[in-house]
């Protein structure tokens, strides 16, 4: 069977060697005579691939010694509740910049649990650039950012200067490049886009900003309790936490490491965003320096080109490009596992798309 190119905004395509690995431990994993499925997650199988899983993310992200790191269910959406839960200090506020759905639905979580101030927005312009900050209020508890924007196809290429510890939606870009996490109070991420299967959400903390939590906070509500059990206090997502230890495997050891992963993804997101500044018909959506690596927003002007494109996609083996129903046109989703060729396929396409539906002289 022919595979597609799947440039779905998640859960999202995974590498060949990956899924094939997984295939090939499927009945008997590394000579246990059993599936990871139906392992106990207290068995020394299991114990091994979740230490493996954290040590690989550690070392492939430079992860300080004084962050944690938990795998936790709950999509990360949990996260936005978690997070002020877990975080909240002496202010009792958060300040938070909107660049979109993901942070708009942040906020409204946030503005649960305590005072929220939103102090820049892009919404005046459908959220197609980051918005600048002058100067961030010192009676914060945290920063809240969505580093990398799945919808509108937007990424902080610079982080805004802020006393108070910044904390970071990184689904849609995990290990899609190297990142000082040193600069973050707490970096947290679905794994479904780039670090495998839905099912575990990756939380990385610094130690001393969970000493003073609330003794009363739900036993599945604390960070203390996720890192004072390894992430094992109830039966965690096995099989996911295995599929993110084979994606970073096949990062550390088929790509060569998050330099190398950046590389890959520069190439093929340069290849898209050429084509697109040189196109006649189609137009990328965001301003040039606030450009995702991973999502990639586009369209023609015209909804009924619009669905043409998208329906000839789908018979020709391009499959989920149909942008978010909130913006409209397309949206290329390239993360780590998006290829080289699937890029090349899409941007082919449009060429030919675009010779039929203009006097484009191409
Ligand atoms: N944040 C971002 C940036 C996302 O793209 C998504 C999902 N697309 C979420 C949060 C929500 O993730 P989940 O469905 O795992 O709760």
């Amino acid at each position: 069977m022919n595979r597609v190119y799947n440039f779905s905004a998640g859960p999202s395509m995974m590498p060949t060697w990956v899924l094939e690995k997984a295939q090939q431990e499927m009945l008997n994993h590394k000579g246990s005579g059993q599936s990871v499925m139906e392992m106990s997650h207290r068995s020394k199988e299991f114990v091994s691939i979740i230490n493996e899983c954290e040590n690989r993310l550690r070392s492939l992200m430079n992860i300080p010694k004084n962050y944690k790191i938990m795998f936790i269910q709950g999509g990360a959406s949990l996260q936005f509740s978690m997070i002020p839960y877990n975080l909240l200090g002496a202010h009792k506020k958060v300040a938070l910049i909107n660049t979109g759905a993901w942070s708009k639905k942040a906020y409204e979580e946030i503005c649960k649990v305590c005072e929220c101030k939103i102090i820049a927005n892009s919404a005046d312009t459908t959220h197609n650039y980051i918005p600048k900050v002058d100067t961030i209020d010192k009676d914060i508890d945290y920063l809240y950012i969505c580093e990398n924007n799945t919808i509108y196809g937007t990424k902080y290429q610079q982080l805004p200067v802020c006393d108070a510890p910044i904390v970071a939606d990184f689904s849609s870009c995990i290990c899609s490049e190297p990142v000082d996490v040193s600069k973050y109070g707490l970096i947290f991420a679905g794994a479904q886009k780039n670090l495998g299967g839905a099912g575990v959400t990756i939380v990385i903390v610094r130690e001393d900003l969970i000493q003073k939590v609330d003794k009363n906070l739900p036993s599945m509500m604390s960070y203390k309790n996720y890192i004072d059990n390894d992430s094992l206090y109830n039966t965690p997502p096995t099989y996911a936490i295995y599929m993110c230890n084979l994606m970073l495997t096949w990062i550390e050891e088929e790509i060569g490491g998050l330099q190398a992963m950046k590389e890959y993804n520069e190439k093929k997101a340069n290849l898209l965003y050429d084509y697109l500044d040189n196109s006649i018909l189609f137009k990328g959506t965001v301003v040039k320096e606030d450009r995702s690596l991973m999502n990639v927003p586009f369209i023609t002007g015209n909804d009924e080109l619009d669905k043409q494109f998208i329906a000839l996609a789908a018979q020709s083996g391009i499959i989920n490009i149909k942008g978010h129903r909130s913006v409209g046109g397309m949206r290329a989703s390239i993360y780590n596992a998006m290829s080289y060729e699937g890029v090349e396929a899409l941007v082919l396409l449009m060429q030919q798309f675009e010779k039929e539906n203009t006097n484009a002289p191409h």
